[in-house]
């Protein structure tokens, strides 16, 4: 009860909760598993969540950073209760320097909304994770999220420059540079990425960012055997011209795409999506 009341003096009586309705929502992912918090909170500043978190070591409540809850695998069920940290409401893009070719965002902000933001001055945050409508950019670097992109841009673990992170014990912490070539001291970023929030509650990121490419073309093939598109894709990644996409569709997934689509795909035992750019 002590602890309701002092969470609630943190981060104000509208982003506590403790009620049924709208705790059931924060009890999944986008996995199979299922776990009731006993709380959740929507911290607005990073002082909030360092006090949530010193709070919660004080009187040793678990607690789960969340982003947007699109995990498949069960990263931010509570499954010793707890409170849930909603990072949504930290969703400021706090800057974007073109010049020097990064950008600085809240943990909450959604990866869709950074590159529409991006893509007005020619730029973009290449890892582009499927769930990229709704995910946040915390969420991608906590599980280090990829895309379709990988096989040419990486994975969001090549990104990240910086990180402003609330400590186990609510120290806030500020790790990496604003630079694109930081050779000095220990990369502590590094730990956090793909962490699920084990180590910490990421609160900023700061982000390399690439200009847009300005051409981009795609290419589909279609093989008798599964072997000759493994050899294909060998000989594609060693050609000196690297894919921005590289796909392969089996014969079980292209077989499911017909069933539940219009697509009309040709009869094949794998066939090759690809994409260059630049
Ligand atoms: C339809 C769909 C498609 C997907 N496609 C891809 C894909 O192509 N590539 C890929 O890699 N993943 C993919 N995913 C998985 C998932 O969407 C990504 O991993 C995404 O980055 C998670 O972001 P989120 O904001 O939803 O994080 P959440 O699901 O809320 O959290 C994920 C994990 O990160 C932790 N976390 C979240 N925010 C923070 C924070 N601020 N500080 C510390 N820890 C935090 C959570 O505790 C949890 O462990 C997909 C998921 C779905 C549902």
């Amino acid at each position: 009860m002590f602890a309701i009341q002092k969470l609630i003096e943190i981060v104000g009586v509208e982003n506590f909760t403790d009620q049924l309705e709208e705790l059931v929502p924060y009890s999944y992912d986008a996995s199979m598993n299922v776990h009731r918090p006993d709380a959740a909170v929507w911290p607005e500043s990073i002082e909030q969540v360092s006090k949530i978190v010193k709070l919660a070591n004080e009187f040793k409540i678990p607690v789960v950073p969340r982003g947007a809850g699109t995990s498949l695998s069960g990263g931010v069920i509570p499954i010793r209760g707890g409170i849930i940290i909603d990072l949504s409401r930290m969703n400021r893009i706090l800057e974007v320097s073109i010049e020097n070719r990064y950008a600085r965002v809240q943990a909450g902000v959604v990866c869709d909304d950074l590159n529409r933001e991006l893509a007005k001055r020619g730029f973009t945050f290449p890892p582009d994770p499927a769930s990229s409508t709704v995910a946040t950019l915390g969420g991608n670097v906590a599980t280090n999220a990829g895309g379709i992109k990988g096989a040419k841009y990486g994975t969001t673990r090549d990104y990240v420059l910086g990180l402003q992170v609330v400590l186990p014990t609510g120290e806030i912490m500020h790790t990496g540079s604003y630079t694109m070539k930081c050779v000095s001291g220990y990369d502590l970023a590094k730990l956090f990425i793909g962490a699920e929030g084990t180590l910490g509650v990421i609160t900023e990121v700061t982000l390399k960012i690439n200009p847009l490419p300005r051409h981009a073309m795609t290419a589909v093939a279609t093989y008798a055997k599964l072997e000759d598109a493994g050899k294909a894709i060998f000989q594609t990644m060693t050609s000196g011209v690297i894919p921005s996409v590289m796909e392969i569709l089996d014969k079980v997934t292209l077989k499911s795409i017909k069933e539940n689509t219009d697509i009309d795909l040709p009869e094949a035992e794998a066939m090759i999506l690809t994409e260059t750019d630049g």
